[in-house]
């Protein structure tokens, strides 16, 4: 009886110092692109490695910085699913203070309370619980389709075969479609945990099989969607039996959105044009048009977007590569983060005129 007393006060003691030499990582939020993704990919990661860390001027280089209720919900997102300890989670908070503890699966319920993007929250969450004890499932409400974040179809149809091939199990249900500013969309995520993520190398795009653009029109004039459809028709000269439009339910808008998807033997990747009041719908068709011409020119397999998205992937793999477009400063910003928190080496290399590979080594 003593002895385990004995042993158990060491233990405490233990945990003690473990909790005290644990170093707290400090952030700059300001840093490259100093937007919501330095947050993001530090909450993410901080969760994935146990490492606790300090984040300052949150946002800084967006018109309304600090915590937004997007940000916010993705804060409490993460301390939810990790019991973390935090300070500074206060909408407009330009500083947080982060220390988790183990992650644990289970069922959770996300609500952006706006039409905040409920992807980027997914975003948050998703690697800590690949690598949770068990299964997890999650209820996501908000946004669905929103401007600067990837909409619903590309998380299915673009990113998760990517983490398939990487040994990853995770199904995403759309249940309602969520607008700016109405929002009330929902995702429904069953996350299967993989501890352990393959590498990836993806260097080749291969013969382009099918291109096809989806426009999705509610509560607005249908019109406008088959506008967009004949500027693509006009400037990518795809064919009518390629081009569709898609009214959704009457309660699930108002919104549309342009998808032009490229379906090559190797990966498939989606360009969206998101409508804005004030803006024509050929000029939303026009900013998905020239990010497909420009993917279609440079033959890489990787949009610029996914870049973004790939790196935690391969981080947490250790190791991989992929042949991208030139990298955005969203993407450079990320791999600083990521090399905060994890000891691994992320080179970009130019091949030609915007091609690049990115490659993750240990
Ligand atoms: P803010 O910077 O205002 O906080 P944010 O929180 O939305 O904005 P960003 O830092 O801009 O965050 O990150 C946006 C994320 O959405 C990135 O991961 C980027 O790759 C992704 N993204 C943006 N637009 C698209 C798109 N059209 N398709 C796919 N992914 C996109």
């Amino acid at each position: 009886m003593k002895t385990y007393a004995l042993n158990l006060q060491v233990h405490n003691q233990n945990n003690l110092m473990q909790t005290i030499s644990k170093q707290t990582i400090e952030i700059d939020g300001a840093m490259g692109e100093g937007g919501g993704q330095v947050l993001r990919t530090a909450l993410s990661l901080s969760i994935c490695t146990g490492k606790p860390f300090h984040i300052n001027n949150i946002r800084a280089n967006r018109k309304k910085p600090g915590l937004q209720r997007q940000h916010l919900t993705a804060v409490h997102a993460a301390r939810d699913i990790s019991g973390a300890y935090i300070e500074g989670d206060e909408m407009g908070s330009i500083a947080l203070r982060f220390n988790p503890n183990k992650v644990q699966s289970g069922n959770y319920y996300f609500a952006i309370g706006t039409a905040g993007s409920t992807t980027l929250v997914l975003q948050t969450v998703l690697y800590p619980l690949l690598l949770a004890d068990g299964d997890s499932h999650l209820i996501l409400n908000g946004g669905t389709h929103n401007l600067l974040a990837p909409p619903f179809d590309f998380l299915d149809k673009v990113f998760l075969p990517i983490l398939k091939r990487m040994g990853a199990q995770v199904t995403i249900t759309l249940e309602r479609y969520g607008f700016y500013p109405r929002g009330g969309g929902q995702l429904k995520v069953h996350i299967t945990p993989t501890p352990h993520l393959n590498s990836l190398h993806l260097r080749e795009r291969g013969q382009i099989l099918t291109c096809r653009a989806k426009a999705l029109v509610t509560g607005i004039p249908e019109q406008v969607a088959q506008r967009e459809l004949q500027r693509v028709s006009k400037k990518l000269k795809w064919k009518k039996e390629c081009l569709e439009l898609c009214p959704l339910p009457s309660d699930q808008g108002p919104g549309n959105v342009l998808l032009l998807e490229i379906q090559s033997e190797h990966i498939t990747e989606i360009f969206t044009g998101f409508a804005q009041r004030g803006v024509r719908a050929e000029a939303v068709a026009d900013g998905a048009i020239k990010m497909a011409k420009d993917y279609l020119a440079a033959e890489a397999p990787v949009s610029e977007y996914l870049a973004d998205q790939l790196l935690i992937p391969l981080a947490l793999a250790g190791k991989g590569e992929f042949t991208t477009l030139t990298p955005s400063h969203h993407t450079l910003t990320n791999i600083e983060v990521i090399q905060h928190f994890l000891p691994i080496s992320i080179a970009q290399t130019q091949l030609k005129e915007n091609v690049w590979v990115i490659k993750v080594k240990n």
